[in-house]
């Protein structure tokens, strides 16, 4: 027979094809990570981002829990960085960590979201950002990931603010850009808000030093602003409004906020979502929830769109009013 000599000189070609193919389907059989390098349709957001190798992130720097820029280590760690790092898995596969490496978190705080998500600078914003109708007229968003609700932060003392409306004829720091801001005028006209910033670690100095007498904003960002700060600080605990955290992105880019959308689910589905909250905000002893369904909202140009309130589950924190 002829054939063993061709055999001879196959056989090591070939094993090397079987062993790599061997590797390849046990990866995706054993694992719920998406095998490297999946397709995407030719002109998609997700396949730019996976030919450039890199994607841009904007995130907070200042808010331990979500978004912090580690002091020692440099790292940009919380859980917006773990949900940023879940989407960018889907783009270059591979472990959330390892796609980590192909994401380049620029901090954008709270009044510069929508113009970096419209400028370019950013091809997506996870930063505590609440999804409303006023932000869709500008820019479009995956999720909800997140439900917060915005409260008080005084000195660990002051017994005088137990709610919103107590913070009538007190000077109150919030941010520029926030519905944080919307919200406090709203539900306490007479608030002095004289004393506003970019940042919210900046309100959290102005009410160490005395200028003002309380910090708003939604409840987890204080309850990582107090976590080291015990004894100075506490978080009143009476949410009064409902902020579904989104991811943004460039408006009317459909096929990117599904991709995310599914994302999304899908790490509601494997535990990865759970996971990720248990290792950021669970480390300030909060129990992850049910996670919110995604709105799949449909938008209409030049229309207002949907309303996202209706979708969020009542089992979801807080929603006290
Ligand atoms: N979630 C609110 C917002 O998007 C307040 C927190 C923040 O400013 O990041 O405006």
């Amino acid at each position: 027979m002829r054939a063993p000599r061709i055999r001879l000189l196959a056989v090591p070609l070939l094993a090397v094809g079987l062993v790599a193919a061997a590797g390849c389907s046990k990866k995706t059989t054993t694992s719920a990570s998406p095998t490297p390098g999946p397709t995407f349709a030719a002109g998609t957001t997700m396949a730019r981002l996976q030919a450039a190798g890199k994607m841009t992130v904007g995130t907070k720097f200042d808010q331990p829990l979500f978004g912090l820029k580690n002091p020692l280590t440099g790292a940009i760690e919380g859980f917006d960085v773990e949900i940023a790092k879940l989407v960018a898995q889907g783009i270059y596969g591979g472990t959330a960590d390892e796609a980590a490496k192909h994401i380049n978190f620029v901090e954008t705080p709270s009044n510069v979201r929508e113009i970096s998500i419209q400028q370019g600078k950013v091809d997506m914003v996870v930063a505590t950002y609440t999804i409303n109708n006023t932000r869709k007229q500008v820019v479009d968003f995956g999720g909800p990931y997140y439900v917060a609700g915005q409260d008080i932060m005084v000195k660990k003392g002051d017994d005088s603010i137990k709610s919103v409306t107590d913070l009538n004829g007190k000077k109150v720091c919030t941010v520029q850009g926030s519905t944080s801001l919307t919200n406090v005028k709203a539900k306490a006209p007479q608030a002095d808000l004289s004393i506003t910033f970019d940042l919210y670690s900046k309100c959290a100095d102005a009410l160490r030093d005395g200028r003002v007498q309380a910090e708003t904003t939604d409840n987890v960002i204080l309850l990582g602003l107090v976590k080291d700060n015990k004894d100075v600080f506490k978080v009143v605990g009476n949410p009064f409004t409902t902020e579904p955290y989104g991811i943004g992105i460039k408006k009317g880019d459909d096929a990117f906020r599904s991709f995310i959308n599914d994302r999304l689910e899908a790490s509601y589905q494997d535990g990865s979502w759970a996971a990720a909250f248990n290792k950021t905000v669970g480390t300030a002893g909060v129990t992850a929830p049910a996670p919110p369904a995604v709105d799949r909202y449909t938008s209409v140009p030049g229309a207002p769109t949907s309303t996202v309130t209706s979708t969020v589950p009542s089992t979801v924190t807080p929603t006290a009013k």
